[in-house]
C-alpha cells in the first residue's frame, strides 16, 4: 500500500517536536496520565535505544503481525480526509509503535481495523480530530515489545550514567581536587575495641592510677552522678614522646571496653580555612551516636597551641579550630559518657582556655620510666620473644637511663632481629648488648686497620676511661671500644649508676674532667701539635656543662644566680620577648672568665692524672688496639693492679 496524498506532515519544523505531546494533554482521559509519563520517558529513550533496536524492531513487527490478518494500511492523507467527512468514528493513538488504528463508523465487526503509519508529530491529524469531535485515545501498543525495548533502554542510560560518574570521579580525584575541600573527609579512626589494657602498659604507675578512676567514670557513671559529683570532660597527658600517652589512652578504652575515637591534632589543620572546625563537629557528632566512647586526640599542641602568638601573629584555620573544640567541649555534659583525652609534649603552649575547669582540668604526667619502669615495660615486650636464661631484664634497664617505652620496645625488637640473623634459637645479652649500642650510637662500621690513626683513638678513648675511673664522683666505665658507630671512631661508655635526679657540683666537674680526657691524651702522648678534630663534640660538651654551671646553677665564683633560662624555641609558639639575657655586658664577660677558669682547671686536672698513670694508659692501649673492645670489669682490674705489676708486665 503506498500513498499518494503529499504528506503534509513532512514539512514540519524540528522546533515543534514536543507537539503530540502538548496536543495529546489536553484531551486526554486522566486514567492514561501515568502512562503518559512513561511514554514519555520511552520516546526520550529513543536515541540509545537506535543503539540496541533491532530485538525490540523485530518484536514490533512480530505484534503487528500477530493479530492474524493483517490491518489494512490507510494513508496518512485519506485519513485525514475521512475524518473532514464525518466517516471516522474513534482513533487509537500508538506512539510507541508510531501507529493509529482508525475505527470507521461504516466498520462491521469483524472488519480489521485499518492503521495508518504515524510520524514523529501530527498536529494536522489531532487539529482535525479535535475540530470535528473525533473520539480519540492513546493506547500503547499491547505488546511488551514496547516494555522490552523501555528496559533495555533504561539499561542503556544506566551503563551511560554508570560511565559518567566514573570518569567524573576520575577527573576530580587527581591530585588538585579542589572542589572536595568543603567536605570533611572522615579523618579519625575508630577502634571499636582497642585489646589494650592496663597491664600491657608498665613503667608509669602514677598515671595509671590516676586514670583507673576514668575507667569507672566510663563504665559506672551512676557511681559519681548520684552523689552529685560531676565527671571531669578532659584528661591531659603530658610527657614526652614515646612514654605511653596513646598506649594508655588506648588502655583505658580498652579496660572500659568502649570505643576509642582518634585523630592527630595536626589532622584538624588544612589549607582551607574551616575545615579543622568540620572535622572537630564530625567527630563529636560520630562520639555522641557511640557514647559511652573514648575520644583521644593526639598532639593537641597543633592546634590548642595560644592563640594569637608566634611570629606573624594568629592562625585563622588553627584558632578557628581551636574553638570549634572547647564549644564542642562545653555542648555535652558530663554523664553523657564521653571522655576527652589529648596528648600533648608541650604543655607550656597551650591556650589557657583549654586547661580551665569543664574542658582539660586534668592533667597526668607520663614521664620517663625509672629503673623498675623500665624493667616492668621490658617485661611487657618480653612476652612474645624468646629470651636465653642468661638474659637478665634488670641489667638491661640498667643499660637504658632515658630510654622511654617507645624505645625499649625498639629495643627489643632490634635484639630480636639481630638474634634472627645470627641464626639463634633465643636472644641472648650478646643481642641485646649489641643493640643498646646501635639504638644508642647507630650502625657499627668496620674496625680500622692498625695504623697511627688508631693508635691515637686508641689514646684518646682510654683517656676517657682512665681519668672517668680515677675520679670517685665519675659513673664507672662500662666499656671502651675501637669499633665505629654513627659518627664516632671509638667509643667510651660510661654506666650511670642510677637514674640521675640531682647532680652535685663535684659529679658535673668530674663529667668535665673525663670528657676533657680524650683530648688531654692525645697532648700528653703525641705533643700539642699532633692533637686532632677528634674531641670537637667533646669540647662541645664541656663548654656547655661549664656555661650551665655558672648561669643557670650558681655553681661558680658569681653567685648563686639565674642568668639564663633554658632556651625555648619561639618558633613553637614559645613567648618572642622573654628570651632575653637579663644580665650586664659586664656580668657577661664574667660569665665567660667563669666558663673558662672551670675549664681549665679540669683540663688540668686530665692531664696530671693521665701522667700519673701512663704505664697502665700504654698498657690498655696495646690490649684496646689488640682485643678492639675492653670491659669495664677488665679494665678496673688492670688499673687496679700494684704499680710494680704493671712494670712486671711490660
Ligand atoms: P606516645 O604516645 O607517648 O608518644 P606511644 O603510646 O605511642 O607513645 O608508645 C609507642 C609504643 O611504645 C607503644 O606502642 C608501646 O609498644 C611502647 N610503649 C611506650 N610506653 C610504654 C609503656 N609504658 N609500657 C609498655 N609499652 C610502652
Ligand atoms: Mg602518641
Ligand atoms: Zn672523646
Amino acid at each position: 500500500m503506498k500513498s499518494n496524498s503529499p504528506d503534509s506532515s513532512l514539512s514540519q519544523q524540528p522546533n515543534q517536536q514536543s507537539n503530540l505531546q502538548k496536543n495529546l494533554s489536553l484531551p486526554i482521559k486522566p486514567r492514561t496520565k501515568s502512562r503518559k509519563v512513561w511514554h514519555l520517558l520511552a520516546s526520550f529513550l529513543l536515541l540509545p535505544g537506535v543503539m540496541l533496536a533491532a530485538p525490540s524492531l523485530e518484536a514490533m513487527a512480530q505484534t503487528s503481525q500477530s493479530s492474524g490478518s493483517k490491518p489494512p494500511e490507510l494513508s496518512y492523507g485519506k485519513v485525514l480526509q475521512s475524518i473532514d467527512e464525518g466517516q471516522v468514528q474513534r482513533v487509537e493513538i500508538d506512539p510507541v509503535n508510531k501507529l493509529a488504528r482508525v475505527y470507521l463508523k461504516d466498520k462491521k465487526a469483524g472488519d480489521p481495523v485499518p492503521e495508518i503509519t504515524l510520524l514523529d508529530q501530527n498536529p494536522e491529524l489531532i487539529e482535525k480530530l479535535r475540530s470535528n469531535n473525533v473520539e480519540f485515545d492513546v493506547q500503547p501498543a499491547p505488546s511488551n515489545a514496547a516494555a522490552l525495548g523501555l528496559i533495555l533502554n533504561i539499561f542503556w542510560i544506566l551503563v551511560f550514567v554508570f560511565a559518567i560518574t566514573i570518569l567524573l570521579k576520575r577527573s576530580s580525584g587527581g591530585s588538585g581536587n579542589a572542589m572536595n575541600f568543603g567536605k570533611s573527609r572522615a579523618r579519625f579512626q575508630m577502634e571499636a575495641k582497642t585489646g589494650i589494657v592496663f597491664s600491657d602498659v608498665a613503667g608509669i604507675e602514677e598515671a595509671k592510677e590516676e586514670l583507673g578512676e576514668v575507667v569507672t567514670f566510663l563504665k559506672q557513671p551512676e557511681k559519681f552522678t548520684a552523689i552529685g559529683a560531676k565527671i571531669p570532660k578532659g584528661v591531659l597527658l603530658v610527657g614526652p614522646p614515646g612514654t605511653g600517652k596513646t598506649l594508655l589512652a588506648k588502655a583505658i578504652a580498652g579496660e572500659a571496653g568502649v570505643p576509642f575515637f582518634s585523630i592527630s591534632g595536626s589532622e584538624f589543620v588544612e589549607m582551607f580555612v574551616g575545615v579543622g572546625a568540620s572535622r572537630v563537629r564530625d567527630l563529636f557528632k560520630k562520639a555522641k551516636d557511640n557514647a559511652p566512647c573514648l575520644i583521644f586526640i593526639d598532639e593537641i599542641d597543633a592546634v590548642g597551641r595560644q592563640r594569637g602568638t608566634g611570629i606573624g601573629g594568629g592562625n585563622d584555620e588553627r584558632e578557628q579550630t581551636l574553638n570549634q573544640l572547647l564549644t564542642e567541649m562545653d555542648g555535652f555534659e558530663g554523664n553523657t559518657g564521653i571522655i576527652v583525652i589529648a596528648a600533648t609534649n608541650r604543655p607550656d603552649v597551650l591556650d589557657t582556655a583549654l586547661l580551665r575547669p569543664g574542658r582539660f582540668d586534668r592533667q597526668v604526667t607520663v614521664d620517663y620510666p625509672d629503673l623498675k619502669g623500665r624493667q616492668g615495660i621490658l617485661e611487657v615486650h618480653a612476652r612474645n620473644k624468646k629470651l636465653a636464661p642468661d638474659i637478665s631484664l634488670e641489667a638491661i634497664a640498667r643499660r637504658t637511663p632515658g630510654f622511654t617505652g617507645a624505645d625499649l620496645a625498639n629495643l627489643l625488637n632490634e635484639a630480636a632481629i639481630l638474634t634472627a640473623r645470627r641464626r639463634k634459637e633465643a636472644m641472648t645479652m650478646a643481642e641485646v648488648n649489641d643493640a643498646i649500642d646501635r639504638v644508642v650510637a647507630g650502625m657499627e662500621g668496620t674496625p680500622l686497620i692498625d695504623s697511627k690513626n688508631k693508635r691515637l683513638i686508641a689514646y684518646h678513648e682510654i683517656g676517657h676511661a682512665i681519668v672517668g675511673t680515677m675520679l670517685k664522683d665519675h659513673d664507672p666505665v662500662q666499656k671502651v671500644t675501637l669499633i665505629p658507630r654513627g659518627q664516632a671512631k671509638g667509643l667510651t661508655w660510661f654506666t650511670p649508676d642510677e637514674d640521675q635526679g640531682l647532680v652535685t657540683r663535684n659529679q658535673i666537674l668530674a663529667r668535665i674532667t673525663a670528657t676533657l680526657g680524650g683530648r688531654a691524651a692525645e697532648e700528653e702522648v703525641f705533643g700539642d701539635s699532633e692533637v686532632t678534630t677528634g674531641a670537637g663534640s667533646d669540647l662541645q660538651r664541656v663548654t656547655s656543662l661549664a656555661r650551665q654551671m655558672v648561669t643557670r646553677f650558681g655553681m661558680s665564683a658569681l653567685g648563686p644566680l639565674s642568668l639564663e633560662s633554658q632556651s625555648s624555641e619561639v618558633f613553637l609558639g614559645g613567648d618572642w620577648m622573654g628570651n632575653k639575657n637579663e644580665y650586664s655586658e659586664e656580668i657577661a664577660a664574667q660569665i665567660d672568665r667563669e666558663v673558662r677558669l672551670i675549664v681549665n682547671k679540669c683540663h688540668e686536672d686530665s692531664k696530671r692524672i693521665l701522667r700519673e698513670n701512663r704505664e697502665v694508659v700504654d698498657q690498655l692501649v696495646e690490649l684496646l688496639i689488640e682485643e678492639e673492645t675492653i670491659e669495664g670489669d677488665r679494665l678496673r682490674e688492670i688499673v687496679e693492679q700494684p704499680k710494680d705489676a704493671v712494670l712486671v708486665a711490660k
